[in-house]
């Protein structure tokens, strides 16, 4: 099902994906908005730790906690309120207005001496999940979650082929807690030029797994954090969800396909169903934990069908930083200095715990 097109005033791009029996209705998008700066952000290289690092200084400008009635996000029947000019919507998705990365069709960066930089070439999109501007992931109807899982395919199979996009990485931020400066119910998408470090790092893990013992690294941890079963939170014939046996977070809870593949592209009508209904399931049981709705990130691991991707298998991990009712986790000296994590309480405790609230 093909989503309707439509462009905002300064030219970016507006897709509408509609639940059956629904028809978008866009409106002409009216607002004087600036011209794009195709150089707006760079690329820095560092060279101490082989990373690039993306420079955006306009993000500064960015909407940041807007009244209710003044939200970005919500349907905008005039044209003159809203990134999206319509009466309403079921999932829209479009490119972010303050991008860290923008104009993709470029070649990839290439690493160097000296200082290094290039533009900050990739695409950074906005997915809103629903028309109303209160509420959650968790809170939308299977059929609506599974709309949103078509828009990640769709936006990962175009952004995939398009050139100088090396990665696509659909996520969530949900919570004040996390930093989240728009409260409307909405993740983001951003196409990279280049690998990112973390999954460059468990790629070259795959890698050395297979050359090592044959199979593929994540499967075998899957089968293995089945068969011991302390950390699995919830399991259908299609999906797992567990705390992994290493968690890195106060809560951490990774989803697998049962079956290899290595993005939602590849997931088959059941799995991608499965998959809404297994996401749902996980994101409800964080709510239960505390009184308030749980401040998480949601990160879905993709990986593009070539050789240097082959090892990686599609998987989502969801972290939050809340370790209690009244406590936040914060990244401090050894986390953010040395990427050393400190888990305060084990990843079987959690994982019982995930497992009863159902
Ligand atoms: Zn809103």
């Amino acid at each position: 099902m093909a989503p309707t097109r439509a462009k905002l005033a300064d030219g970016r791009d507006l897709l509408f994906f509609a639940l059956p029996g629904h028809r978008p209705a866009p409106v002409a998008d009216r607002r004087p908005l600036p011209g794009r700066d195709p150089d707006q952000s760079q690329l820095r290289y560092d060279r101490t730790t082989g990373q690039w690092v993306i420079v955006a200084a306009r993000r500064q400008d960015r909407t940041y906690k807007p009244p209710p009635d003044q939200c970005p996000l919500c349907p905008g029947p005039t044209g003159l309120t809203s990134e999206v000019p319509a009466p309403d919507y079921d999932v829209v998705v479009f490119e972010n207005r303050f991008p860290s990365l923008s104009g993709a069709g470029r070649a990839a960066p290439v690493p160097g001496d000296g200082f290094v930089s290039a533009p900050g070439h990739g695409r950074c999109e906005v997915v809103c999940f629903s028309s109303a501007h209160t509420g959650s992931f968790a809170e939308l109807e299977p059929a609506h979650a599974r709309l949103v899982v078509e828009a990640w395919r769709h936006r990962t199979a175009d952004l995939t082929a398009a050139a100088g996009i090396e990665q696509v990485f659909c996520f969530e931020n949900r919570g004040e807690e996390i930093g989240v400066t728009l409260t409307h119910p909405h993740g983001q998408i951003y196409g990279y030029p280049y690998l990112t470090p973390r999954t460059a790092t468990m790629l070259a893990q795959a890698r050395e797994h297979r050359l090592r013992h044959g199979g593929n690294l994540f499967a075998d941890l899957l089968a293995r954090e089945v068969a011991d079963g302390s950390r699995v939170v919830a399991r259908t014939d299609l999906f797992t969800a567990f705390v992994p046996f290493a968690a890195r977070w106060p809560v951490e809870v990774h989803i697998y396909p049962n079956r290899f593949v290595r993005n939602v592209v590849e997931l088959s009508a059941d799995e991608l169903d499965g998959f809404a209904r297994i996401y749902l399931d996980v994101l409800k049981r964080f709510d239960r934990m505390y009184a308030a709705p749980l401040p998480y990130i949601s990160a879905l691991h993709q990986y593009a069908d070539s050789e240097a991707q082959a090892d990686g298998y599609f998987h989502v991990e969801l972290m939050s930083i809340r370790r209690s009712a009244t406590k936040l986790k914060y990244l401090a000296a050894s986390e953010s200095a040395m990427d050393a994590f400190i888990g305060d309480v084990t990843p079987e405790d959690v994982a019982r715990r995930l497992r009863e609230l159902r």
